[in-house]
């Protein structure tokens, strides 16, 4: 018995052409989805990639991931997630190989939950209760008319919270952008702006300081994130909190942010994060240095491990939904979101509406 077989496949979604100040134009989401049979249950999981390297993440779950987990029992999931990261050790500790270890390890998860009939949350530790949520553009190319239509969407879908993309070649532009923006919202809406890592440390100190008028709730992703002393600094100089997790792949680079006083939010993802097992463990350590959490993307799963945190103040509804091709999407309620309550994720892929998208 144990783990029997893993099957996967390869979709490339088009996405609305968008884009942000750190990867460029955006237009392609790409989509790798694992199957793991198991004792007569299938765990489902998957990984997202913004264009490019989907189909690396697929060949190794199929040709180095699968081999390690055959024939293992599936129950110890954190035990084949460390079989998993030490199997890819040398070609791995993020990267690529993280986002491979977390669609499997997403799997494993959902396979516990199926055996145990117990939601993710339960599962998980967690409490289930409804978690406020922001609407989140990726609209760094829209013209103004343009971002503040979406903004308003948002407000009309009944979020109480909104994130816009920053980081315009021109830092007036960006002052001009989010000042619109406040004045559109109000002061009884959290406004959050993300530079997805466009800036060296001394211009995202002066464009940082340029948007204190406009009181944005936090700064995410103000320069790279191998710069852990670079982002302390942000975090001791400037008055918002700086929020990072997204572009981080390993649990060690949680640490080296929170030891270092480096972040004001932890954000979780549990695809680029290395699987739902790792931003747990970012959880507990955000909780461990009362620091707040909050999701990136992952809208259905971070629902769930959300639930396990002490104060986790937002999930992230993000704009590359996968709603149109999910079976039951994720419902939004009074801009809040509640866990699913079946077992596993409850996440499952509408495997017809994503036919018509599937690559080799
Ligand atoms: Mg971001």
């Amino acid at each position: 018995m144990g783990i029997d077989r893993i099957t996967t496949a390869y979709y490339r979604l088009p996405l609305e052409p968008s884009g942000d100040a750190g990867h460029g134009l955006l237009d392609l989401e790409e989509l790798v989805t694992v199957a793991i049979h198991a004792d007569g249950l299938v765990g489902h999981g998957y990984a997202y990639t913004i264009g490019r390297g989907g189909r690396a993440i697929r060949a190794l779950v199929e040709h180095d991931l699968q081999p390690l987990l055959v024939r293992q029992s599936a129950e110890d999931v954190e035990g084949l997630w460390r079989r998993m990261w030490r199997g890819l050790l040398y070609v791995g500790r993020g990267g690529l190989a993280a986002f491979a270890i977390a669609a499997v390890d997403i799997a494993l998860w959902d396979l516990r939950g199926l055996r145990e009939e117990r939601p993710l949350w339960a599962v998980a530790g967690g409490t289930a209760r409804s978690i406020p949520a922001y609407g989140s553009g990726v609209d760094l190319p829209k013209p103004l008319d343009g971002l503040l239509r979406q903004v308003e969407g948002f407000l009309e879908r009944g979020y109480r919270a909104v994130k816009v993309k920053i980081g315009k070649p021109d830092p007036s532009e960006d002052v001009a952008r989010v000042e619109a923006v406040r004045r559109l919202v109000g002061d009884g809406v959290d406004l959050m702006v993300d530079a997805n890592m466009a800036w060296t440390v001394d211009e995202a100190l002066a464009r940082g300081r340029g948007l204190v008028p406009f009181n944005p709730f936090w700064l995410e992703e103000p320069t790279v994130p191998e710069d852990v002393e670079g982002h302390a600094r942000l975090a001791r100089e400037l008055p918002m909190p700086i929020a990072i997790g997204e572009s981080l792949h390993a649990q060690a680079e949680f640490e080296r942010y929170v030891a270092a006083r480096a972040a004001g939010i932890v954000q979780i993802d549990p695809v680029t994060n290395g699987g739902i097992t790792p931003s747990l463990r970012v959880l507990r350590l955000a909780d461990a240095a009362g620091l707040p959490t909050s999701s990136h993307y992952t809208d259905e799963l971070s629902a769930h491990l959300l639930c396990t945190s002490k104060n986790p103040i937002y999930l992230e509804k993000h704009a590359f939904a996968l709603d149109a091709y999910l079976e039951r999407p994720q419902v939004v309620t009074d801009g809040t979101v509640r866990p699913t309550d079946e077992p596993g994720t409850g996440m499952r892929f509408d495997t017809a509406a994503l036919r018509p998208y599937q690559g080799e």
